[in-house]
């Protein structure tokens, strides 16, 4: 399956210069959502995973089946003032943008080997800050899995030497 020939690119979508990857067509495709998961799970299944971390909202999209698929629990994080109990908090940049991104306080135990889950890795932003929440909560980082990276924002820059796999490169 060739997951690339699913995402479509839309010019100057959210703002003139930026080529959107719209992954709805590769989500709408039964059987490439369940490839591109699959992918996933071939490369941690053995990995001893006890948790999967996802950013809202296309991270839910992925770091949820992937749960599902491993057995192992989701933890959402999320804008401000959605989570109903005790929360940790840290703010940071987007490729377009400012934003603050929230967890539960209990939603990980000290030690606990979790994985982070996004859709995209554009310039970083939003997988460094849940990188910070995560080790706020003294998580042990197994590393971060993504469907796209652009590799001319180098995102990868910013999350120093974890470990991190994408599925499709721009
Ligand atoms: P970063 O924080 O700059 O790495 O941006 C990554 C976040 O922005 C991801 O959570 C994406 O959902 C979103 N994002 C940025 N660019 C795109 C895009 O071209 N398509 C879909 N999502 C994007």
């Amino acid at each position: 399956m060739n997951l690339k020939d699913n995402i479509r690119v839309i010019p100057d979508f959210p703002q003139p210069g930026i080529r959107f990857k719209d992954i709805t067509t590769l989500l709408k495709n039964g059987p490439a959502y369940q490839a591109m998961i699959n992918e996933f799970v071939d490369i941690y299944k053995d990995k001893e995973i006890d948790l999967i971390i996802g950013p809202e909202a296309r991270g839910f999209v992925i770091a949820a089946p992937l749960a599902y698929a491993l057995g192992v629990g989701f933890i959402p994080v999320r804008k401000p003032k959605k989570l109903p109990h005790e929360t940790i908090e840290v703010t940071y940049d987007l490729e377009y943008g400012k934003d603050s991104l929230v967890m539960h306080k209990d939603a990980i135990l000290p030690g606990q080997k979790v994985l982070i889950a996004d859709d995209l890795l554009a310039t970083g932003g939003t997988i460094a800050a849940t990188l910070e929440l995560a080790k706020q909560l003294e998580a042990e980082i197994v590393g971060a899995a993504f469907l796209i990276e652009l590799t001319y924002l180098n995102g990868r820059k910013k999350l120093g030497d974890m470990d991190i796999t994408t599925l499709v490169q721009y």
